[in-house]
Parts: structure tokens; C-alpha cells; sequence
């Protein structure tokens, strides 16, 4: 199986009362979970299809790859993304591109909230890296792998699918975006920020 999906690097309690236990733990072992099955069914179904020739249901199959696969990588980085006694602000690198790229954090915080609350259906906000500009952009993502920047790198992201947060929010994704805050992962972040430029350099 090219795909497994990851432990939390935490209890799902760790992160109340910003994010409950009962709804965190549907959001990985089911969700999570559910995608990482169908990326492994759909990569067996494009070997079957290479090896009978029939192509009939290619297209179908190369969209439902993006979005398993591109659903995958965004929870298992936004597992990350979260931490136990996160929040606060970046430092370093980080903060100083944010704020030559967007004015200010607070300039990006508001505009990372609402590119995720504003999402119309299901989908993210991400704060990422853009190589060739060598940017921080804000990016809105539809599902999991619609509305992308090429080549850009998701370094920040927050899923405003209804799943990720009804149990405990219900109507209210603003409330849970402004939640989210508080936990974010800086040094990840950071981490990110740092691989991406040294990987794109060039
Ligand atoms: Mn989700």
C-alpha cells in the first residue's frame, strides 16, 4: 500500500477545548482514513485500467487520484500544523516574510481567515510558498486540490470542510477557524517555510 495513514502526533483530547476530542478523532480515523483508502483503490484501478488498455474511465480515475491523494497530503500536514499549546505568533525567517509579504501578521492572519471562511462548499485556506515570485501567498483551496498556485507550497493549513468541525462548532466555521489559531504549530510552520525555499531554490 503506497499510502497508510499517519498517528496523530498527540492524544485526540490534547487539543480541547479548542478542538474536542470526539470530533477530532471522527475527523482522523474516518476522514483522514477514508482517504487514504481511496488513493490506494484509485492508484490499483489506474494499474488495472494501464493493464487491460481501457482507458474508458481515465478520467474519472485521474480526478479521483488528485483529490484522495491531494486529501491526504493536506491532513497529514495539518495534523502537524497543530499543536498542544500552540497559537501565538511566528518568529525569525517566518515572521519577517510575512511581514514584508503581506504588511503585517495580523494583515495575514485576517486574510488567511478569511480565504478559510469564505470557502464556498468544502474546502481550505493555506498560507503558502510561492517559488517563483519567492512569496508567501494566501491560497483558497476547493476540496483538497482545486484553486492551487503551481508549484506553491502549502506550509499553513485550515480545513473548513463541514466534517472537520460540525460536531463541535455546527454553522459556526468562523468560530473554529478562530480556534484554530490558538493552535497553531509555529515551529512547523517555520520548518516548512524553511525546506520549501532550500528545495525550490533554483
Ligand atoms: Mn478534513
Amino acid at each position: 500500500m503506497p499510502y497508510t495513514l499517519p498517528e496523530l502526533p498527540y492524544d485526540y483530547s490534547a487539543l480541547e477545548p479548542h478542538y474536542q476530542a470526539e470530533n477530532l478523532e471522527i475527523h482522523h480515523s474516518k476522514h483522514h482514513a477514508a482517504y487514504v483508502a481511496g488513493a490506494n483503490a484509485t492508484v490499483d484501478r489506474l494499474a488495472e485500467a494501464r493493464g487491460a488498455g481501457d482507458y474508458a474511465g481515465l478520467v474519472g480515475l485521474e480526478k479521483t487520484l488528485a483529490f484522495n491523494v491531494s486529501g491526504h497530503v493536506l491532513h497529514s500536514m495539518f495534523w502537524k500544523n497543530l499543536t498542544p499549546g500552540g497559537g501565538g505568533r511566528p518568529e525569525g525567517e517566518l515572521a519577517a516574510a510575512i511581514d514584508e509579504h503581506f504588511g503585517s501578521f495580523d494583515a495575514m492572519r485576517a486574510q488567511l481567515s478569511q480565504a478559510a471562511v469564505l470557502v464556498q462548499g468544502s474546502g481550505w485556506g493555506a498560507l503558502a510558498y510561492e517559488p517563483l515570485g519567492a512569496r508567501l501567498i494566501v491560497e483558497q483551496i476547493y476540496d483538497h486540490h482545486a484553486n492551487l498556485t503551481q508549484a506553491s507550497v502549502p506550509l499553513l493549513v485550515f480545513d473548513v470542510w463541514e466534517h472537520a468541525y460540525y460536531l463541535q462548532y455546527r454553522n459556526v466555521r468562523a468560530d473554529f477557524v478562530e480556534a484554530l489559531w490558538n493552535l497553531v504549530n509555529w515551529p512547523d510552520v517555520a520548518r516548512r517555510f524553511e525546506e520549501a525555499r532550500r528545495a525550490t531554490a533554483g
